[in-house]
């Protein structure tokens, strides 16, 4: 029994030796009983101390150790006030260190006899935690700092910590959301808020396969169901003892996609504009190569199917232009932008003329001279403006979704009209009156060339006049001619003296007539092309001593000089003698007519390939302004002085026609008052003798 009381007493020694923790037992009054060798250790007591059972002084040793030495004796008082209590608390040193210390009742058959006093040093223990508490405190304010929102997820993706920031954007409390699973908590979609199936979600997917996220945009709920878009990243993280989880930042970018939105609404407004300049310009450019085209020929029926073609596809598939012409209408072009298609426009102007009861828009457009406009041709306008069910067939196959005619107009008549279709777009007011331009364009140009016709047939009928007439007045004239050098030559008896000379003057005036008809004859002739170029080896030098022989005694009879300044003959050129004569007699007979005083000159040479020929005067000269029309058919200079003078106007305009056929010219230099110089040139050159 002894022996199983000591075993037991060794067993405690031994066991309370073992712990780390420093035991203290005393009785009811405070007196020290038992302590451990731990005990003595952790408190520093020196072993005499601690053996000496001075229990005052131990106390003494112990308090002085201590931090706040009178509220621990005041804990300690209250104890002994209560034996039945037992207590907890920390005790804390002037050095620093920490202790825990457990007080209980010490009982014997269930009543109290003492107490026991544990104590634990947590020096490490408290000082980890601190550091822990302060990492983990910076760490919530660095959180907390940034404006994005941040939550952090564990291997089974619950929230483990969630900033205010994250918390405020979800519509959320922060106790409400940390522990919570997230998808309870937090829901989010694609961009364009369809949900992720489940398994598919990207924050999942980070926590299973451990790889990043980011994403550009994404829509979060807020708890009230309003959503707002998001840019996120999701990272992955493990801890050294294995545990692993994610990390999510999230901003919310409703102002970024604000910015952006207003930013591509911009660029689409400046692209939208820069494509109607562009249109615009095309446009312009378009009608300005129509009105080129148009205006280079005077064949209106080759430049309306060139007009037509520009129209295709520029502004419709397909283009049809129909004339007026003595009444009727005549369609002149049609043309299609799919070239296997121009059959079907074939058979539309073969089976279904356009006519003037006809319904078609061209019809109506030339009826009243006003442009019509089908924005949308719908079933109900083919059936107003085709003729019968074949009709619209055609126009069924021809399938335009929107249609224009416009009149074609010029000098206020309805000259034709122009018909578009296309079947890419709805045409509009922009279209109708970019149509109207080309219209107009090709109502010029059908003016143009119906004037220019009628111009060429009015000088035809003109030039035929002049010759028939010059016949019929040569003719008796010659004969009037003839009967006078027979008198003259008195084969029919002796004249007196008065006789010749009436004789002379009808002789002088019937000669007079006879050059003036024959002037309007080789005019007409050169009008109408029938004037032929004959050439011939010719003596020039004696052709012009033959012309000077005829003008000499004109110029004598008005006291002019005369002088001639021609090459020494003989000088044999390949020319038209008759037509170079002419010419000179023309400019030197007019030199005569219009000087007074002084004289004239004649000059002529043979140099590089052409016969020139100076006409030089001093008589009454030519303004500026009259002498390049003085070449016109029957163009004389308004002026009294030159109209007493007589003569057709028609001169100088066969005298240039003549230098002109024969491949030269004839220019003026004039003064009034000073004089004038005609200088004509033909094409020449030596021949041999
Ligand atoms: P016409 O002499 O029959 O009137 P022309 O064609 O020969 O016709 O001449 C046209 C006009 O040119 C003349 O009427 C005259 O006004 C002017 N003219 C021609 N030659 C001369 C000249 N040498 N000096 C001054 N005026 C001239």
């Amino acid at each position: 029994m002894a022996e199983d009381l000591d075993r037991s007493l060794s067993l405690l020694r031994a066991t309370l030796d073992s712990t780390t923790d420093g035991i203290l037992v005393v009785d009811l009054h405070g007196k020290v009983e038992s302590f451990n060798r731990r005990f003595i250790e952790m408190w520093r007591i020196p072993l005499s101390l601690a053996e000496s059972g001075e229990d005052r002084r131990l106390l003494d040793y112990v308090m002085d150790q201590l931090a706040d030495p009178r509220g621990f004796m005041a804990r300690v008082r209250e104890l002994y006030a209560h034996p039945e209590a037992s207590s907890r608390d920390v005790i804390e040193f002037k050095d620093g260190r920490i202790f825990e210390r457990n007080s209980l009742p010490q009982r014997l058959h269930g009543k109290v006899i003492g107490r026991v006093w544990t104590f634990h040093d947590v020096t490490d223990y408290r000082r980890t935690q601190d550091a822990l508490e302060q990492l983990a405190r910076r760490n919530e304010s660095i959180l907390e700092s940034v404006g994005e929102g941040i939550y952090g997820l564990d291997a089974s993706g619950r929230i483990t910590f969630v900033n205010r920031a994250a918390a405020r954007m979800i519509g959320r409390d922060v106790e409400e959301l940390v522990g919570a699973p997230m998808h309870d908590r937090i829901h989010y979609a694609r961009a364009d808020g369809t949900p992720y199936p489940r398994e598919e979600c990207p924050i999942m997917a980070v926590l299973r396969d451990g790889v990043a996220h980011h994403v550009e945009e994404e829509v979060f709920w807020r708890r009230d169901g309003t959503s707002f878009p998001v840019a996120y990243v999701s990272t992955p993280w493990s801890a050294p003892d294995g545990s692993r989880g994610a990390v999510v930042a999230f901003r919310d970018i409703t102002e970024r996609k604000r910015t952006e939105e207003e930013r591509s609404r911009l660029l689409a407004r400046e692209r939208e504009a820069r494509a109607a300049a562009d249109a615009a310009a095309r446009r312009l450019s378009f009608l300005a190569e129509a009105g080129r085209v148009l205006s280079s020929s005077l064949d209106y029926e080759a430049t309306l199917a060139s007009a037509a073609r520009l129209a295709v596809p520029v502004l419709a598939d397909w283009c049809l232009v129909d004339v007026v012409e003595g009444g009727r209408i005549r369609r002149v072009a049609s043309v299609h932008v799919d070239p296997e298609r121009n059959e079907l426009l074939r058979d539309l102007e073969r089976r279904y003329p356009p006519d003037w009861s006809s319904p078609q828009p061209c019809v109506q457009a030339m009826r009243t001279g006003k442009p019509m406009l089908f924005p949308t041709v719908t079933a109900d306008v083919l059936r107003r403006t085709t003729q019968d069910a074949g009709h619209r067939r055609v126009m069924e196959r021809l399938a335009p979704r929107s249609a224009m005619a416009v009149p074609i107009i010029a000098r206020e008549q309805v000259l034709g009209a122009m018909t578009f279709g296309t079947a890419r777009e709805r045409y509009g007011r922009e279209d109708l009156a970019y149509a109207e331009g080309l219209a107009s364009r090709a109502g010029i140009a059908i003016d143009n060339a119906r004037l220019y016709e009628a111009a060429l047939a009015a000088n035809q009928a003109k030039s035929n006049f002049l010759a028939v007439m010059s016949h019929e007045l040569r003719t008796p004239l010659s004969a009037i001619a003839g009967y006078v050098d027979l008198l003259r030559e008195e084969i029919s008896g002796p004249l007196n003296e008065q006789q010749h000379e009436q004789l002379e003057r009808i002789r002088a005036n019937a000669w007079r007539q006879l050059r003036t008809i024959e002037e309007i004859l080789i005019f007409s002739r050169m009008e109408t092309g029938r004037e032929v170029v004959t050439p011939s080896r010719t003596d020039l030098t004696a052709l012009i001593h033959g012309v000077a022989d005829i003008i000499a005694p004109l110029a004598r009879e008005k006291g002019l000089a005369f002088q001639v300044h021609a090459p020494p003959g003989p000088l044999f050129v390949r020319t038209d003698a008759g037509k170079v004569r002419h010419m000179l007699f023309n400019l030197l007979s007019n030199a005569v007519k219009f000087t007074e005083r002084g004289r004239i000159e004649l000059d002529a040479a043979l140099e590089n390939g052409r016969m020139v020929f100076r006409v030089k005067d001093t008589g009454i000269g030519i303004a500026r302004e009259d002498q390049e029309r003085i070449f016109e058919p029957f163009a004389q200079v308004e002026d009294t002085l030159t109209r007493e003078k007589g003569g057709t106007g028609l001169g100088l305009a066969v005298a240039r026609r003549l230098a002109r056929l024969l491949g030269g010219d004839i220019t003026v230099a004039s003064a009034p008052g000073e004089g004038s110089t005609f200088a004509a040139w033909v094409p020449g050159r030596r021949v041999e003798e």
